[in-house]
């Protein structure tokens, strides 16, 4: 089983180290060339959803991974991650991959005071840690989008297919329920 993690800017280490605790190979994906590899899973992990997908579009990457989750590879997108693979973003907010049947709402939390740690349950396994960094949540999940998580009433995990998006950051933690969840999702 082999991870790709789009590692063109933002937290993109911490997941390949979460993978290694979980002996999963993974190799960062940074061209259009490294697209070409074979592998099982794909990781867009957090950070700034403006510049990754400015960058999808200026590597020309953007089609080709649009197209791989499109014909069922699975993804797992983190905070940033699941703003480019949301089909909408409230307000003005330019969307990206437009994937996955949800609406976001970016920088949700205020823009200072959005970073904070939390518990609550996943997907009906255990509570875990939660870190929210400018985090966006999700307003709206549609079709056969399944809500894995709420925190204080805001859909913060959620399931489509093969898509699974976070508002908070697991990677940051020394958890790895999250992790795995999305492992099992390849298999
Ligand atoms: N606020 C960022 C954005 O809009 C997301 C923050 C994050 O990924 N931690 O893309």
């Amino acid at each position: 089983m082999k991870i790709g993690v789009l590692a063109l800017q933002g937290a993109f280490i911490e997941h390949r180290e979460i993978l290694k605790k979980l002996d999963a190979d993974s190799f960062e994906i940074r061209s259009k060339e490294d697209l070409k590899q074979s592998f099982d899973g794909l990781i867009i992990p957090g950070g700034e959803s403006t510049v990754q997908g400015k960058l999808l579009r200026e590597l020309d990457m953007f089609n080709g991974v649009k197209d791989m989750i499109q014909d069922g590879l699975s993804v797992y997108g983190t905070c940033a991650g699941l703003l480019l693979l949301a089909k909408r973003i409230e307000g003005n907010e330019r969307t990206h991959l437009e994937v996955m049947d949800i609406t976001a709402v970016r920088n949700a939390y205020g823009r200072q005071l959005g970073s904070f740690f939390t518990e609550a349950s996943f997907a009906g396994i255990k509570k875990i840690p939660m870190t929210f960094i400018r985090a966006p949540y999700v307003k709206e999940a549609r079709g056969n989008a399944v809500v894995l998580a709420t925190v204080e009433g805001k859909i913060v995990a959620v399931k489509q297919n093969n898509m699974l998006v976070t508002a908070f950051h697991p990677e940051l933690n020394d958890d790895t329920t999250v992790h795995r969840y999305f492992l099992n999702m390849l298999k």
